[in-house]
């Protein structure tokens, strides 16, 4: 009996702790872990890096300021497609591109971003693609990598931000790629290291921090960047209501930085823009390499980096006229309208899709997984393809209300935000007389 008693206390006790240990467990899973914040994120200025550099000086204190919003892959005619009020506004108000704004090739995210604050085609600024091998270098070159990414040798010309700052005029990213690395000798007096889930709202809330400062530390170029839509638009296609609702969400962004800089009473100018736009994908992958040995190439994506020119001509001639999906050329024979002929890190010999198909050198290989196939796709010859073609619109003191543009290439921003905020600019491919007609004749002199 007396050991019956006893197994029966031990049998309480063992369930009192199970009970205990699974309230714990219980408890612990309700308890949001530290990776994954479900709460907004303290002080948005925390993640700021502030530079030591010089203060604007007094001749740049007096001059306007220019915010750069890019809303990446906003296609050119999402704002009317999906109400993008306040979007519709500024062009109300300001000016805009109804056909859209032509990115470089290719479009996609990197190049273009980069070609905008350069004024420079990606063979020029050396960004070719998102992924890319340096044949002189013998390395690659990736947005994901963030050792590469930080490297400021991979990057040429002269961002808009290191521009001013050269210049005794403080600049400011709030995301952009190229933002945090040393280039032209500079970084902005102000940016972040990138995180695609920094709270959309404490973004905008920044940028209006920034235009609080003093005159001698407040930045007079800042840099603004979302990517909500380009994730919609991959995961369920660009004519979805997926879509359409991300466009809202980052045209309420563009709304709260309208109202935001309203008391502040600063001339500024706004110019809203997007790298590319958005296609829904077709077919089924193309594996060049079943056309052609590639064995001996350095891949990256679809592009091609052969060992020798021997090498070049083979893949050139088996894959000329293999497909109607993609042409192929020599790199010296790639059609000029492209800008993309100059640079070892295109590779040779070049492929161009000719229309929204999933191009690479080469499936994974044996035993691993399959990539996973986008809905919405870019990356595609804006020139042959209008669903490339971005978003553009600019509204504030230095800009003619109510004015159209037809369509023109990126290139072509670089030159105007140098003009609107006095910057002198060295050798470019953008040309001012593109957009200097949205121009105010005599931009009204600052307060
Ligand atoms: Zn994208």
């Amino acid at each position: 009996m007396r050991i019956t008693r006893i197994k029966l206390q031990e049998l309480k006790i063992l369930f009192t702790s199970a009970l205990l240990a699974v309230l714990l467990f219980a408890l612990l899973l309700c308890t949001p872990t530290p990776l994954r914040p479900q709460a907004p994120r303290t002080a948005p200025s925390d993640p700021v890096i502030a530079v030591n550099n010089p203060p604007n000086t007094p001749a740049q204190q007096s001059k306007h300021y220019v915010i750069l919003v890019s809303l990446d892959a906003f296609r050119y005619d999402y704002a009317q497609k999906d109400g993008a009020k306040n979007i519709l506004d500024l062009e109300a108000r300001g000016a805009t591109a109804p056909d859209g704004m032509i990115p470089a090739y290719p479009s996609l995210t990197f190049p273009n971003h980069y070609t905008i604050v350069t004024g420079l085609y990606p063979e020029h600024t050396g960004i070719v693609a998102n992924k890319f091998y340096d044949p002189a270098r013998q390395a690659t070159y990736s947005m994901s990598d963030a050792s590469a990414k930080l490297d400021g040798s991979w990057y040429g010309g002269v961002p808009l931000w290191s521009l001013a700052e050269q210049q005794g005029m403080r600049a400011a990213s709030f995301f952009w790629p190229g933002d945090d690395a040393e280039i032209a000798g500079q970084r902005p007096s102000y940016y972040l290291h990138f995180d695609d889930k920094f709270p959309d709202e404490q973004r905008v809330d920044q940028v209006i921090a920034w235009l609080k400062l003093p005159p001698e530390l407040r930045p007079h170029f800042i840099t603004l960047y979302y990517s909500n839509v380009d994730h919609a638009g991959h995961d369920f296609g660009p004519d979805t209501t997926q879509t359409a609702d991300a466009v809202r969400h980052v045209d309420d962004m563009i709304g709260r930085l309208i109202e935001g800089l309203k008391p502040l009473n600063l001339p500024v100018d706004v110019i809203v823009v997007a790298d590319h736009g958005m296609i829904l994908g077709q077919g089924d992958w193309i594996d060049l390499d079943s056309y052609t040995d590639l064995s001996n190439f350095t891949t990256a994506g679809s592009l091609l980096y052969a060992k020798s020119d021997a090498d070049a001509e083979t893949a050139f001639n088996q894959l000329k006229g293999k497909s109607d999906k993609f042409q192929v050329f020599r790199r010296k024979d790639v059609p000029p309208y492209l800008h993309y002929d100059s640079n070892a890190r295109i590779g040779d010999p070049v492929v161009i899709p000719t229309g929204p198909y999933y191009i690479r050198a080469s499936a994974p290989p044996a035993g691993r997984p399959e990539y996973k196939k986008e809905i919405g796709v870019h990356g595609f010859d804006p020139y042959n393809i209008k669903e490339m073609h971005a978003l553009f619109v600019a509204e504030g003191p230095d800009i003619r209300p109510g004015v159209t543009v037809p369509p023109f290439d990126n290139v072509d921003l670089y030159p105007l935000i140098a003009k609107i905020l006095g910057l002198q600019i060295g050798p470019i491919d953008g040309r001012l007389e593109v957009l200097q007609g949205i121009l105010q004749p005599s931009p009204p002199a600052a307060p």
